[in-house]
């Protein structure tokens, strides 16, 4: 590894002379000599020192005279400003160098209330927004009267109906024209054989080396120039082989029953309903459904073979406002007989949706 002296260069603080070589302790155009502010930097143009001058540098950082400031080289006892004694300083140009970083690491005032004062008007620009959308939507009561009320009801009608079923269990008793055959119910995972199976095993390898060059501060006015060399590596792989399991896939054979059987079947839905005081559906007009006050269950005529399924019944209530405008909602039977026609309400309303009728909550 080469090692080579190069001397670096200062500038004087006192008189703005700059690229002083960092070997000539006092400025050549002020005789300021170099104290704690001084500070060594490389020039473009690379100075090596002769052989026999190199080896007395980078030996040491200069100390810094604790009387007059100046700058003196690692060897000399004494000041060669002021003749103090090297043994009454402590400081040396390292030194100077940190208390110059912590210096400037210090005070620096936060600029922060700036992004405070950007972030206000948003806030309240959403929270305006939150407010519209809670003042238009706010629950709202309503004065209406009842205009109409619709009921509909629904009988599901089931069948008693034969069906071809498949099943892999015994046949119930009723069940008719029953055959059966050997079918693959599943199939299974066995092992079949074992197999070498390749892999590849990622390692590094040495490719070469990358060289650099870096300089490092004496403290002495001179650089010490550092060829370094850090390892370059390349990743290449290995087969290796391991030994894995094969599985085949093997069927499983099971009885499989085919059979008729009578089952309960959806086979109609049986309908009735009635608008109470205007033929406003589609329904009346249709002539599904009749203008009937009273609400009735249809008349499912059950055949022999034929069962009543579920029920489903839907009762609703149409209310306007003085300004013309319509609700309408969906309510129980008992709350739906507590209203006629005309009859003032007060509903609660969001939107166009009902929350409340005379203070009654509906779902
Ligand atoms: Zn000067
Ligand atoms: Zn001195």
């Amino acid at each position: 590894m080469a090692k080579k002296i190069i001397e670096g260069l200062w500038d004087c603080p006192y008189c703005g002379q700059k690229g002083i070589g960092g070997l000539t302790k006092s400025c050549p155009n002020c005789a300021h000599p170099q104290d704690a502010g001084t500070k060594f930097y490389l020039g473009e143009k690379k100075e090596y020192l002769e052989e026999d001058k190199a080896k007395d540098y980078g030996k040491g950082a200069d100390w810094t005279c604790a009387f007059c400031g100046s700058l003196n080289r690692h060897g000399n006892t004494n000041c060669a400003n002021c003749g103090a004694q090297r043994e009454d300083s402590s400081g040396d140009y390292f030194e100077n160098r940190r208390k110059e970083q912590a210096a400037q690491a210090k005070p620096q005032p936060q600029p922060q209330p700036k992004k405070k004062r950007k972030i206000a008007p948003l806030i309240i620009g959403i929270l305006a927004i939150l407010a519209i959308i809670f003042f238009v939507t706010r629950p709202k009561d309503k004065a209406t009267t009842v205009i109409d009320k619709t009921w509909q009801r629904a009988i599901d009608v089931e069948a008693l109906t034969p069906v071809r079923e498949q099943s892999w269990s015994t046949p119930p008793q009723d069940a008719r024209n029953v055959s059966s055959r050997r079918a693959i119910r599943t199939y299974e995972q066995v092992l079949d054989h074992y197999e070498e199976e390749a892999y590849e095993v990622p390692y590094d390898v040495l490719d070469g080396y990358d060289t650099y060059t870096e300089y490092e501060d004496n403290g002495d006015g001179t650089f010490t120039e550092v060829e370094r060399e850090e390892p370059r590596y390349r990743t290449e792989y290995r087969t290796e082989y391991r030994t894995v399991p094969v599985y085949r896939d093997e069927p499983v054979y099971d009885t499989l029953y085919e059979y008729d059987i009578d089952r309960w079947v959806h086979s109609r839905t049986e309908r009735s309903g009635g608008s109470c005081y205007e033929p406003r559906s589609e329904q009346v007009r249709a002539g599904e459904w009749s203008v009937e006050a009273e609400p009735y269950w249809p008349d499912t005529r059950l055949g022999g073979n034929e069962r009543e399924g579920g029920r489903s019944e839907e009762y609703i209530l149409y209310f306007t406002d003085a300004k013309g405008k319509s609700y309408s909602a969906e309510v129980s039977e008992d709350l739906w007989n507590r209203y006629s026609r005309d009859k003032s309400v007060e509903l609660e309303v969001q939107g166009s949706r009902v929350l409340a009728i005379d203070g009654v909550r509906i779902s």
